[in-house]
C-alpha cells in the first residue's frame, strides 16, 4: 500500500556570539518554501531534501510537503522564524494527520532563538505531544548536520535521527536517503529505541574534519559496531558546533537500535573512549600570519596557490565574511598575486556606481562589527561586475548541503591592482565551490596566495588546486582558540587541549 509521508525542513546553525540576529529575511534569501513549492525548489538540487525526494519517488510515497526554512549560518534566530515553522507544520498535521504513515524532517540541529536554546528539541517535544493528543502513532525521522548540538529532547522526541558522516559534507544527500530508508523500515516496524551520550568536549570547527582524528577514528569505530550488530539501525557521531553558548553545545554520540538499549549505551561509551584517545588532535594548532609566511617561504617550489585559511572568519560557521585581519597584514607585506573575497555590499555599490573599468579607492571589509578587524584601504580597477549568481561546479559539495546547486552572492565586483584580485560580494558566501570564483572571472589556480574564509568545508574545492595550506590564527568570532570566547553556559565543558 502506498505510504503517505509529511516532509518539513528547518535548517540553521546559530552563532550566539554574533551581534546581528537572523530574521525571516535571511530565511527568504536561502529557502522559505511552503507546500508543493518545497518539491519544485529542491528536486535535483543535490540537497538533503533532494535526497529524500529521490527516495520517496523510488518508493512511490505520497508526500505532504509542509514547510521548509533554511538560512545561512549566522546570529541568534528571531523567534518569529521557528514560530512560523511550527504554525505551518502543525496546520499540516491537523489537516492531514489521519492519512500520515510517517514524518520526515530535514534539520540542521544547531538552532538557537532569542528565547530558546534548544529550538529543535522544543519543537520536536511539541510535535510529539500533538501526535499523542491526536492518537497518531507514526515514526518521526530527522536527518541532521554533523555539526548539530544534539539535546536529550531531540532524541527523546524522534524515532530516529540520522546525521551526515563526512566533513566537508559531500554526503548530505546520501545521508538524507539513508534517513528516508530508516523511516521506511520504521513505518513497517516501529520498534526502536534511541540512546544519547553527551560528552564534555567542545571542538573548534577546524578539529572536526572527517579525514582527521578524532572524527576519523570515532566514525570508523561507529561503522565497525554497525557492521557487527544487526540490531543497530544507526550510530551518529556528532561533532557539535562550538559557537553556541548553550548547555548542549559540543560533541555527542547517539544510537538507534532494535535491540537492548543498554547494549547501545555500552557502544557509545566505547566510542567516547575512542574520542578521548584522540582528543588532542581535535584542537589543532594555528600560527599567526608572520609565522605562516616564514613557513611558506621555506616551501620547495611548486604549482598552485598557497591557501591561507582564515577559520576566524569561517563564513560556513556564521561569521560575516568581512574580516580583514589576514588580508590587511598580507597586503602590508608587499606580497603579490593574492586572491581574496570580502563581503562588503557598500564597496560593491561604489564599484557599480563607478562602472566597469573605472579606478576606485575603497575601504573594504571590517564593517559588520568590532570583532573582525578594521576596514582596509584597497585601490584598483573594477574588472568585473555581476549579479553574483553561480551554479556549483561540484553538485555534491558542502555548499549543496546548505543551498542546493544554485548560489547567489548578490551584486558583485572584482577589483584588481598589482598586488591582489579581490571579489567583493553583497551577500556572504562560504568558499566551498570554485564556481564562486570562476563565475567572476577569477582563477585561484593561478594565484600565489588565496585567502580562504573557512575551517574544513573548503577542502574538497580548494585542496586539489593548492600547493600547500596553512590555518592562520587571526581575529574573528570563528576563532579556533575557543578560550577567547566569553562562554557562560558550558558548565565545565572542555574547550581546549591545555
Ligand atoms: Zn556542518
Amino acid at each position: 500500500m502506498t505510504k503517505t509521508v509529511l516532509l518539513a525542513g528547518l535548517f540553521h546553525e546559530t552563532h550566539t556570539f554574533l551581534s546581528q540576529t537572523t530574521g525571516i529575511g535571511a530565511f527568504r534569501e536561502t529557502a522559505l518554501h511552503i507546500g508543493p513549492d518545497i518539491i519544485g525548489r529542491n528536486l535535483g538540487n543535490g540537497s538533503p531534501t533532494d535526497g529524500f525526494l529521490e527516495y520517496a519517488r523510488l518508493k512511490r510515497w505520497e508526500l505532504v510537503p509542509s514547510i521548509q526554512m533554511a538560512a545561512m549560518p549566522g546570529g541568534v534566530v528571531e523567534d518569529v522564524a521557528p514560530a512560523l515553522f511550527r504554525r505551518h507544520l502543525f496546520a499540516s498535521i491537523e489537516a492531514s494527520g489521519d492519512q500520515l504513515d510517517g514524518i520526515f524532517l530535514v534539520l540542521h540541529g544547531a538552532m538557537v532563538s532569542q528565547t530558546c536554546d534548544d529550538v529543535e528539541g522544543v519543537l520536536l517535544g511539541e510535535l510529539h505531544d500533538l501526535l499523542e493528543t491526536r492518537g497518531l502513532r507514526i515514526p518521526v525521522v530527522a536527518v541532521l548536520d554533523l555539526h548539530a548540538n544534539v539535546s536529550q529532547a531531540m532524541i527523546d522526541f524522534t524515532s530516529c535521527v540520522c546525521a551526515y558522516r563526512e566533513n566537508p559534507h559531500n554526503d548530505a544527500r546520501r545521508a538524507a536517503m539513508r534517513a528516508a530508508g530508516l523511516l521506511d523500515a520504521l513505518m513497517d516496524d516501529p520498534h526502536v529505541a534511541q540512546v544519547h551520550l553527551a560528552t564534555r568536549y567542545v571542538l573548534p570547527p577546524t578539529g572536526t574534519g572527517s579525514a582527521d582524528n578524532p572524527m576519523k577514528a570515532v566514525l570508523a569505530a561507529a561503522r565497525a559496531i554497525e557492521a557487527a550488530d544487526p540490531d543497530i539501525l544507526c550510530i551518529n557521531v556528532m561533532a557539535g558546533y562550538a559557537y553556541a553558548d548553550i548547555a548542549d553545545c559540543g560533541f555527542s554520540l547517539n544510537c538507534s537500535t532494535r535491540g537492548d538499549p543498554q547494549t547501545a549505551v555500552r557502544y557509545l561509551e566505547q566510542l567516547r573512549q575512542v574520542l578521548e584517545q584522540h582528543i588532542a588532535e581535535g584542537y589543532p594548532d594555528e600560527a599567526v600570519l608572520a609565522d605562516v609566511l616564514a613557513k611558506v617561504d621555506a616551501l620547495p617550489p611548486g604549482k598552485g596557490p598557497v591557501l591561507l585559511v582564515e577559520p576566524a572568519d569561517n563564513i560556513g560557521g556564521g561569521t560575516p565574511g568581512d574580516a580583514t585581519d589576514v588580508l590587511g597584514p598580507l597586503l602590508a607585506t608587499g606580497r603579490r598575486n593574492i586572491v581574496a573575497v570580502i563581503n562588503d555590499p557598500k564597496a560593491v555599490a561604489i564599484c557599480v556606481a563607478a562602472g566597469l573599468g573605472s579606478d576606485v579607492a575603497l575601504s573594504i571589509g571590517g564593517k559588520t562589527d568590532r570583532h573582525h578587524g578594521a576596514p582596509v584601504a584597497f585601490a584598483g580597477s573594477v574588472q568585473h561586475l555581476s549579479d553574483g549568481r553561480f551554479e556549483l561546479e561540484n553538485p555534491k559539495s558542502h555548499l549543496a548541503s546548505m543551498l542546493g546547486t544554485h548560489a547567489e552572492m548578490g551584486p558583485c565586483a572584482v577589483v584588481v591592482n598589482p598586488q591582489a584580485t579581490v571579489l567583493l560580494t553583497s551577500r556572504k558566501m562560504p568558499p566551498m565551490d570554485l564556481g564562486q570564483l570562476h563565475s567572476q572571472g577569477i582563477r585561484p589556480e593561478d594565484a600565489d596566495y588565496v585567502i580562504v574564509k573557512a575551517a574544513v568545508s573548503h577542502r574538497d574545492a580548494y585542496g586539489p588546486i593548492a600547493r600547500a595550506s596553512f590555518n592562520v590564527d587571526s581575529a574573528g568570532l570563528g576563532t579556533s582558540n575557543l578560550k577567547r570566547l566569553p562562554y557562560k553556559n558550558l558548565a565545565g565543558k572542555i574547550v581546549s587541549r591545555r
